[in-house]
């Protein structure tokens, strides 16, 4: 699984980067909450660790700002501020779990155990951007509202979505809906494609797909201005 660790104190993030690592995942680390948010514009992870007290910005006010872009993965945070109604509202707030400072690594890792095993029925969901992609019952949405997509256009989505960021040749999203359209050549990816995008746009979805020539296409993050 790949993690995200947001926390400034290098011995805190050391020691939780250490001890995830042993665990078999694959870890980023992040000292500032404006590094992470971009962070997460860009990859997509199965768990976020939060420290609460970051040095640019609220870790309260950058959870509920995640949440409310649309960020699925379970969120665990960690404070040192031992105090029952800052993990009230961080809970309310949008975090999955929580720890209080200081707390044993073993804690730690069975917390996150545990959100992960959680998290299982629920990988059935995608997220990049503002957008949602469920792909049990496919549908892809935005703030809640679904958006009204072609079966190819969900296919070539999803295609899009696992690998977010980065590209996937035409062939190969001409592979994904191929037994639908076994008369079709590869230009018909560039109809569905270029329709795809005029309503990812319309639903103020905050991708874009981008079109790199001879190579294929890359699902990217939009900017909001
Ligand atoms: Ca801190």
């Amino acid at each position: 699984m790949r993690v995200l660790v947001i926390e400034d104190e290098a011995a805190i993030a050391d020691a939780v980067g250490a001890a995830l690592t042993n665990a078999g995942h694959a870890v980023d680390r992040l000292a500032s909450g404006r590094l992470a948010d971009a962070a997460l514009h860009d990859h997509p992870y199965d768990l976020i660790v939060l420290d609460l007290g970051l040095p640019d910005v609220d870790g309260q006010d950058l959870l509920r700002q995640l949440r409310e872009r649309g960020l699925a993965a379970p969120v665990l945070i960690l404070t040192a501020r031992d105090d029952v109604h800052e993990r009230i509202r961080g809970l309310d707030g949008g975090a999955d779990d929580y720890l209080a400072k200081p707390f044993a690594l073993g804690e730690l890792e069975a917390r996150i155990r545990a959100l992960l095993r959680r998290g299982q029925p629920s990988s059935t969901q995608l997220a990049f951007g503002r957008l949602q992609f469920d792909t049990a019952t496919r549908c892809a949405s935005v703030g809640g509202e679904s958006i009204d997509l072609t079966a190819r256009e969900l296919a070539i989505l999803e295609l899009l979505l696992r690998r977010a960021g980065r590209v996937v040749g035409k062939q190969q999203l001409f592979d994904a809906i191929y037994t639908w359209e076994a008369d079709a050549n590869l230009s018909v990816i560039e109809v569905h494609v270029s329709r795809l995008r005029r309503k990812l746009e319309t639903a103020s979805a905050g991708v874009v797909v981008r079109m790199l020539r001879g190579l294929g296409y890359r699902l990217e993050t939009g900017r909001d201005d």
